[in-house]
């Protein structure tokens, strides 16, 4: 590991500063960046501590939405009665994600700013151009087992590894950010980007900008159908192969609303709002769910190894919307501890 200063901040001004100043990252859980520092893949040259920041609160909003700060620990807020209750959708997906440590230590900030798995990137004695831009892309004819099948480019294949981002996303949320120039909020659908021929920028946040808190609008309509459901490789502990939160608000047998969003498939969390839209009107069942995801996956592609990813996918969007469709409780939100995550 290179070596870094480390200073813990006092204040919002304090880190604000030092991210203007250039060289300085913050580091809240850790949970990602520390591996990537002990792997010589990240070496920032100052890490600022920002857990002493005011910024830990998981709260309704004034309009029933939800305010997620992005010091709030992933835990916290899947348990929280206001998250359980009113959005068992992010519930359902943050419990679904890594293991119970790692979800008592990651932040929900730190959450959407984790870099992909491939173990390429991970691995600095190969090339790739996400760690090392114009080196080239060995996943694309190598182990991409895990890798994306849409959104791609001839630059980059991965996948953005977060479930909670994959319910965020589903649920229109809002990143708020900060800089010392002043305050910015970014819409969800533009936080994260494709890789396009920059595969090296994961996101939209700027290098003096820090992540203060998630909003996510009122969604009680979809309180009572909505699922997470999360294909792996192991039952917990494991990313995505894909995942899909899917939430309906339903008039007896008849589709009003409808939310679907994809994890493991591309850059960035996968939805089509077109797709949605053709369920609008339409009967609750299999035939409805196939058009739907028939839509979604349109220009979808397999690199060898991920081909499977095609079938399985349009398979997980029609067993979450079915899923959905029975019914809230009977969704499955993943590595869950019967007693919580501090049992
Ligand atoms: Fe690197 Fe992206 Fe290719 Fe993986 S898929 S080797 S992260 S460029």
């Amino acid at each position: 590991m290179n070596p870094f200063t480390f200073t813990q901040a006092k204040d919002l001004d304090s880190v604000l500063a030092a991210l203007s100043a250039g060289e300085a990252r913050p580091i809240a859980g850790g949970t990602n960046l520390l591996d990537l520092m002990k792997e010589g893949v990240m070496r920032p040259q100052q890490l600022v501590d920002i857990n002493g920041l005011d910024l830990d609160r998981v709260e309704s909003n004034d309009d029933g939405g939800l305010l997620l700060g992005a010091l709030a620990r992933n835990a916290d807020t899947a348990y929280n009665p206001l998250v359980r209750e009113h959005f068992p959708l992010l519930s359902s997906a943050i419990l679904a994600g890594a293991s119970p440590q790692l979800r008592n230590m990651a932040s929900n900030g730190g959450n959407l700013m984790q870099r992909t798995r491939c173990v390429y990137f991970y691995d600095i004695g190969t090339a790739c151009n996400k760690r090392e831009p114009g080196t080239g892309c060995p996943a694309k004819d190598g182990v991409n087992r895990q890798h994306a099948i849409l959104g791609t480019s001839d630059s980059c294949i991965a996948t953005h590894p977060s479930d909670m981002c994959v319910a965020l996303r589903a649920l229109d949320a809002t990143v708020h950010v900060q800089s010392s120039s002043g305050k910015r909020e970014i819409p969800f659908a533009d936080f994260h980007r494709l890789p396009e021929d920059r595969p090296e920028i994961d996101n939209t946040l700027q290098p003096s900008e820090l992540i203060t808190h998630i909003s996510v609008p009122q969604a009680d309509r979809f309180m009572a159908h909505s699922a997470y459901i999360k294909v792996r490789d192991r039952l917990s502990y494991a990313f995505a192969l894909v995942s899909v939160a899917a939430a309906l608000d339903l008039d007896g047998g008849t589709i009003k609303a409808a939310r679907i969003a994809l994890g493991g498939v591309a850059h960035k969390p996968w939805r089509v709002e077109a797709a949605e839209d053709l369920l609008v009107g339409q009967s609750a069942g299999d035939i409805a769910y196939a058009a739907a995801a028939d839509a979604i996956l349109q220009g979808a592609r397999g690199y060898g190894q991920n081909d499977f990813k095609l079938t399985l996918a349009k398979n997980a969007i029609i067993q979450a919307l079915s899923t959905a469709a029975r019914g809230t409780n009977a969704a499955s939100g993943g590595d869950r501890h019967p007693e919580g995550d501090r049992a």
